[in-house]
């Protein structure tokens, strides 16, 4: 029956359709990841410059701080001069050695701090390159994915448009029926039967009356328990 045959057709067009369709979802996805690695890539160029920037901004409160003490220190070291008794200079020598202290830790922060910026300046160096090799293997690996994409879609309006004749083929009831079960039943409306005597839908067997029916093809038959139509194949 022919009916029968251009129902099975169909049902590989719909297939087909169903994993391009697919694809034409899964594809934009998968430049999006890439889009998102070559992002975080930048990011972590980013955090690292802003840390260097922190570390700038510190060293140069520190030094600002070196200088306060510098002032300090001789405003000190001139009251040695001005001091009356023995109690007080000793006093004052006592704040002098204060303020050594707070330079010679204001020093070693300094230190640190000019380390931290050859450290982080280091960090951004790889991070950059990081950047930059994410960046050209990720333009690589969309193009790829483009050309893919690009293919898909035209093989997709290939075959819509295959089924598009197709159908015009198929009694209007039938194929209301057809798209009604493709829906209700993921995709697969007209299943396959075999030696074996079950539902290559749903895995039911199917009584012997309907294998002889089935193997005759002269009549549109369901499955009885999944609903789709049934075509004989050996
Ligand atoms: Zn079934």
């Amino acid at each position: 029956m022919s009916e029968l045959k251009t129902l099975v057709h169909l049902q590989e067009f719909d297939t087909k359709i169903a994993a391009l369709e697919t694809e034409a979802v899964r594809l934009p996805k998968q430049i999006e990841t890439i889009h998102t690695a070559v992002a975080e890539a930048k990011k972590a160029v980013e955090t690292v410059k802003a840390r260097l920037d922190g570390a700038r901004k510190d060293l140069r409160a520190r030094e600002k701080d070196l200088d306060d003490i510098a002032v300090k220190r001789s405003k000190s070291e001139a009251r040695l001069y001005e001091v009356k008794t023995n109690v007080e200079y000793t006093a004052v020598l006592t704040e002098i050695e204060t303020i050594k202290g707070q330079k010679a830790q204001t020093e070693e922060e300094i230190l640190a701090l000019m380390e931290r910026q050859e450290s982080l300046a280091g960090e951004i160096r790889e991070a950059e390159s990081r950047l930059k090799t994410r960046d050209e293997q990720g333009k690589r690996e969309e193009a790829v994915v483009r050309e893919k994409l690009a293919a898909v879609e035209k093989e997709l309006a290939g075959v819509r448009g295959e089924r598009t004749t197709l159908v015009s083929a198929v009694p209007r009831n039938v194929l209301t029926d057809y798209e009604r079960i493709l829906k209700a039943r993921g995709g697969l409306a007209i299943a396959p039967v075999g030696a074996s005597a079950i539902c290559g839908g749903c895995r039911v067997t199917i009584r012997p009356q309907a294998m002889q029916e089935l193997k005759a093809a002269t009549t549109l038959l369901h499955c009885e328990s999944c609903g789709r139509y049934l075509y004989w194949q050996e």
